[in-house]
């Protein structure tokens, strides 16, 4: 199943697809840890890109397209896969049609009281790209992740002007695809209201629907 994650910053689009990657046996690809891995590699792409995200601005459509349907050749990516944080406009959003059909759009529901919340007590690893949070999701021991023993730290864009920035850019470019994808009747609403939602419960909430659209589709 061909699955996009809908949702703004801090939804927990990446949170959710990490661990449903795992249920469903397709690839997890998080554009923003595609571009966060060519700063990283400090390629003259990824320098070119820096400016951007730091600021919490979107990338250009034509890389970032550019980057997602060198990933969407991969094999890998023949039997379906989970997209976390594109497409984020219009654009990419009819650029994919180009490439690839969707099946379903799960669009997270987050008040944005949360979402500030959670984004300014988020920290990530270094190493793996597990997602913390300081005050839901803590690592056992401070600072380390669980999973790999990499250093945990907080994203720039994690910061509070930033988070504002990313919100609005949220609200004028991405929210448009919220209607794209539901008159193409393929959009399924999850809500979370609350910070103390276990993210094993939104998961549980996602895979039903997930099973409800696979028998659907065998009927
Ligand atoms: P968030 O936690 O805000 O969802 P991501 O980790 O998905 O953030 O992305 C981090 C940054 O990477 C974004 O603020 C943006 O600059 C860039 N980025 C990621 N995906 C896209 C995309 N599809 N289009 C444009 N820019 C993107
Ligand atoms: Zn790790």
């Amino acid at each position: 199943m061909r699955i996009v994650m809908l949702g703004p910053p801090g939804a927990g689009k990446g949170t959710y697809a990490s661990r449903l990657t795992k249920i469903l046996g397709v690839p997890h690809i998080s554009t923003g840890d595609m571009v966060r891995e060519e700063i990283r590699a400090q390629t003259e792409l990824g320098r070119k890109i820096k400016q951007y995200s730091d600021k919490g601005e979107l990338v250009p459509d034509e890389i970032i397209i550019q980057l997602l349907s060198n990933r969407l050749e991969k094999p890998d990516a023949e039997k379906g896969y989970i997209l976390d944080g594109f497409p984020r406009t219009i654009n990419q959003a009819e650029a994919l049609d180009k490439i690839s059909k969707v099946d379903l759009v799960i669009n997270l529901n987050v008040p944005d009281d949360i979402i500030i919340t959670r984004l300014s007590n988020r920290v990530v690893c270094r190493k793996c790209g597990a997602i913390y949070n300081l005050l839901t999701l803590k690592p056992k021991k401070e600072g380390v992740c669980d999973k790999c023993g990499g250093e945990l730290y907080q994203r720039r864009d994690d910061k509070p002007e930033v988070i504002k920035e990313r919100l609005e850019v949220y609200r004028k470019k991405t929210e448009p695809l919220i209607d794209y994808y539901r008159r193409k009747g393929v959009l399924k609403d999850v809500r979370c209201d609350s910070l103390m939602t276990p993210p094993e419960v939104i998961v549980e909430q996602i895979m039903k629907i997930i099973n409800e659209e696979e028998k659907k589709g065998k009927d």
